[in-house]
């Protein structure tokens, strides 16, 4: 049975965010025939047929000063034109703090079954069958939507997204946004001063723990962060403790990562820091503590002081 697909793509320092890639790749995997048709809401700027070499079908671009910078009620009346007009049977968005606030809202506006946090999506039996952790990733749950429209948002990093094609076309067009009485305006964006690499879709995170002991302790992670082009994070303990930035913390109420390569420092392995972090395709933990629960996830351990293990690491990696 074909599907026809419509992502919601998204734009971040002025780059189409990668899950918006793997969420058309996802789109492809239950699309059987059908269209994917990807939109930008409100982000002109960016090159928009890159969704299409990536995949997508079609682009459609909604224009509207409103939706320059992401309000609830200004999206969902501009997804929900978009809707009614394309009538598509799923809706997929990344996981991310827009897809988290925006889908839901959506799916309830729509009577739509909501499949939230997907790692992986497939047909089988005819039905769209997602795969979804649950109990802060101790286990997976495959669920379905029964009937009718289909809403999901899908982690970053777990659908391999498609190579671009460089010769593949597709249309592009424009949309005006209606006119919406926003109850929400935004007034100043305030971006913090960020340096490097975007945690959510390293592919090397080194992150540090109440070991790492002092936000100069830190120095030495983004030493080898550096080195190996990933980003830094950090378990609660340490951002509690002021040794970093919240918006480093991974973990079941911080971001959650799934890099080739996660680094943990002088981090013990609590449940709610591996649920953060527990999917990442390799583990190494340095710790001094050779019980440390870490170890019964890492696929390498170093048991050892991280002041030490750390320098040396990046001394090794720079020589490589
Ligand atoms: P610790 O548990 O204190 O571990 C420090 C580790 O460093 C130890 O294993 C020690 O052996 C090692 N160490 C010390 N010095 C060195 C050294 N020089 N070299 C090498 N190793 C060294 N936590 C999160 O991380 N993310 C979350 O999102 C999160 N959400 C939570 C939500 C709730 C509702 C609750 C109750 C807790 C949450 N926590 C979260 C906290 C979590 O339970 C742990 O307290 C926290 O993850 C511990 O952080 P840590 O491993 O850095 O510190």
């Amino acid at each position: 049975m074909a599907r026809n697909i419509l992502v919601v793509a998204e734009v971040r320092n002025g780059a189409i965010r990668p899950v918006s890639f793997e969420c058309i790749a996802a789109g492809r995997e239950i699309a059987e025939g059908g269209a994917i048709t990807a939109v930008l809401l409100g982000q002109q700027g960016v090159d928009a047929s890159e969704l299409i070499r990536r995949g997508a079908d079609r682009v459609v671009v909604v224009k509207g000063d409103h939706l320059a910078n992401y309000t609830p009620d200004g999206w969902l009346s501009a997804l929900q034109q978009v809707y009614l007009q394309e009538k598509p049977d799923v809706v997929l968005m990344g996981h991310t703090g827009i897809g988290r606030d925006l889908l839901p809202r959506f799916a309830m506006r729509n009577a739509a079954g909501m499949i939230s946090d997907a790692i992986a999506v497939k047909v089988e039996g005819g039905q769209v069958v997602f795969t979804r952790p649950i109990y802060a990733g101790k286990a997976y749950a495959t669920q379905v939507v029964k009937d009718g429209l289909i809403v999901a948002t899908i982690r970053p990093n777990n659908v391999a997204a498609l190579e671009a094609d460089p010769g593949r076309t597709g249309d592009v067009s424009e949309a005006e946004a209606a006119s919406v009485h926003l109850r929400t305006v935004v007034k100043e964006v305030v971006r913090k001063a960020t340096t490097g690499v975007d945690l959510t879709a390293a592919k090397v995170v080194v992150a540090g723990g109440r070991g790492v002991r002092s936000a100069e302790g830190f120095k030495p992670l983004y030493e080898l962060a550096e080195v190996l082009g990933g980003a830094v994070g950090a378990s609660r303990a340490a951002a509690d403790a002021g040794y970093c930035d919240y918006a480093l913390q991974i973990g079941q109420t911080g971001k959650t990562v799934t890099p080739d390569l996660y680094i943990a420092c002088g981090i013990s392995g609590a449940i709610q820091h591996l649920a953060g972090m527990s999917a990442s395709k390799v583990i190494v933990a340095i710790n001094k503590d050779p019980d440390a629960p870490i170890f019964k996830v890492a696929d390498y351990g170093i048991v050892g002081d991280l002041f030490e293990v750390v320098p040396l690491l990046t001394r090794e990696f720079k020589a490589l």
